[in-house]
């Protein structure tokens, strides 16, 4: 069977959110992108910055489960992930953008972003890497983001462009 460029697409945002492979996507795998964020980066659950991330999981959590989880049974399969999440998302970004800002800006802070939300270029390849977005795209993406070379990226390009990857899948 031959897989489209679109369903291979479609299955690497999936792959992205389904942090711990079991085919469908709950709040565990949000729980576990925050882990991995924090053991990437050297960070305690406990700290003000650990608890500031477990909390943006939840909202980014609540936020795509109102939106894609139709039946209600706190999981968003496959279906209703492309159903639901990137047709409904597909035509408004920023509504995406909405519901993930927090668990973003909280994951900016943890990988070190200064008092005015810019973080690294290396830093903000790896957080995206963590996130799910293939590793090569992580980098390319964050060199993108970098308009001005100065090798700093600033929150509102991040929150966008990882907005960007999630839902236009064509
Ligand atoms: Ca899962
Ligand atoms: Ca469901």
């Amino acid at each position: 069977m031959v897989t489209s460029e679109y369903e291979r697409r479609i299955a690497a945002r999936f792959a992205g959110f389904d942090q711990d492979g079991n085919g469908y996507i709950d709040r565990e795998d949000f729980n576990a992108a925050a882990k991995a964020l924090l053991a990437a980066f050297d960070t305690a659950a406990r700290s003000d910055r650990g608890q500031a991330l477990y909390a943006g999981a939840e909202a980014f959590w609540q936020g795509m489960a109102g939106i894609a989880d139709r039946d209600g049974d706190q999981r968003i399969t496959r279906e209703e992930f492309v159903n639901g999440a990137l047709k409904r998302l597909r035509d408004n970004p920023e509504r995406f953008a909405g519901i993930a800002r927090p668990f973003l800006h909280a994951a900016l802070a943890v990988a070190g972003a200064t008092p005015d939300g810019a973080v690294g270029v290396a830093d903000t390849a790896r957080v995206l890497q963590v996130l799910g977005v293939d590793g090569e795209l992580a980098g390319e993406a964050a060199a993108k983001l970098d308009t001005d070379g100065d090798g700093r990226i600033g929150e509102e390009e991040i929150v966008s462009a990882f907005a960007r990857y999630f839902t236009v899948p064509g």
